[in-house]
């Protein structure tokens, strides 16, 4: 699914954020219109852009026009998006959507080997600051959650807390998760600054990769992570924060899994979550894929130790981003469909299976890198 857009830009000194209808009679003109064909006329006149396919669109005034647009059909009525002035459109939040996030930044203090994201040391936090200041009022009220992820959110410093204020003023009925590495939380300044907004709604995802310090630090390329990391569990879970804790489950955190789950419990009881994922081939985890690779068949005995031992001890267990076909079904019911909707694809395999409803299916990058093990069930699957 496209989330990005691009055409030639007329008289757009500045970003637009607004919501996009088609409905050129709309009263409220501080929408952006779109134009999937035909030319330019009064009624497009007064609003905030329009953003047309045709190459010869021309409105009857200088108005903010993008025309060439490659295509539109991406976007419904209501989703929210950002022009900016080189004509590059972004989709900020989709109405249809359970799974919108806020990218606040793509720095990063840590370099995980499998980051989906890889970190970009550019000065990109005060653009998209002001960015997710005019989207946030936009949002619609009734949206019941929505995500905060980087880089390291944390890294906006004070920013971060007034994201967080404003979030807690506009939509304060909606869940917010935030993906965090959780090292900056090692300061207890900051993590009372964060129980003082008094989120009640707000999670933090943090990742945690071994159960040693050598381990963990590796995998994120980051000396002293480890040590911050676990003070920052502690620090917040004495502030009340809620947290959920990650793993991403790849050659390299598998032999250790079992151990890591009994460390968990012992050291970590108090988070709300643990969720197993699998990995995304995607940013920097293709270069590392000789390190990194795991046929999820061949780590499904690891797995199914680690799940069944920390839900043995009533602790609440997911398993994300993983196929039915490659997990044991006595995991089943730990399973979740995770991937987020735009980039969540099923393989021609998938069609024939009985199983498809449940099934979370793959990312789209999985089209590159993946188990040889995906068949269809062609019987009925239990409930
Ligand atoms: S074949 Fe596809 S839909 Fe069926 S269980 Fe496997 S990944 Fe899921």
């Amino acid at each position: 699914m496209e989330l990005k857009t691009r055409g030639k830009a007329q008289h757009i000194d500045q970003s637009i954020v607004a919501a996009v209808t088609r409905n050129m009679y709309s009263p409220d003109r501080n929408k952006i219109l779109l134009i999937d064909s035909g030319e330019g006329n009064q009624a497009m006149i007064g609003f905030s852009c329009v953003l047309a396919c045709s190459k010869t669109l021309v409105l009857p005034q200088d108005l903010p026009l993008v025309n060439s647009v490659a295509y539109l059909h991406h976007l419904k009525e209501g989703d929210i998006v950002v022009i900016n002035s080189d004509g590059v459109i972004n989709t900020l939040y989709r109405v249809d959507s359970f799974q919108n996030a806020l990218l606040v930044t793509e720095r990063c203090n840590s370099n995980c080997l499998m980051c989906s994201q890889p970190p970009k040391d550019r000065e990109d936090i005060p653009y998209l600051h002001s960015i997710h200041r005019q989207l946030l009022p936009l949002i619609p009220k009734d949206c019941q959650e929505l995500g905060i992820t980087g880089g390291e959110p944390t890294l906006m410093g004070y920013l971060f807390f007034e994201l967080l204020k404003l979030i807690q003023k506009e939509l304060p009925g909606t869940d917010v998760h935030c993906l965090t590495n959780g090292r900056s939380f090692a300061s207890r300044n900051l993590t009372k600054t964060l129980s003082g907004l008094s989120m009640d709604r707000l999670m933090l995802g943090i990742p945690l990769y071994g159960d040693h310090a050598r381990m963990h630090d590796y995998i994120v390329q980051a000396s002293g992570a480890f040590d911050q990391t676990m003070l920052g569990f502690y620090n917040l879970a004495d502030s009340g924060i809620r947290i959920e804790l990650r793993i991403v489950l790849h050659s390299l955190t598998i032999p250790r899994l079992g151990k890591l789950a009994r460390y968990i419990y012992k050291n970590l009881p108090f988070v709300e979550h643990v969720a197993f994922m699998g990995l995304e081939h995607q940013g920097y985890t293709p270069y590392n894929i000789d390190k990194l690779w795991i046929d999820p068949v061949d780590y499904a005995p690891a797995l199914e130790d680690a799940v069944n031992f920390l839900a043995s001890k009533r602790m609440n267990v997911s398993i994300y981003n993983s196929q039915l076909c490659l997990m044991p079904e006595n995991l089943w019911k730990f399973t979740r469909k995770s991937i987020s909707d735009w980039k969540n694809i099923y393989l021609e395999e998938c069609n024939k299976c009985q199983a498809l409803e449940r099934c979370g299916g793959l990312f789209s990058s999985a089209s590159k890198k993946h188990s040889e093990h995906i068949h269809a069930f062609n019987w009925d699957i239990p409930e």
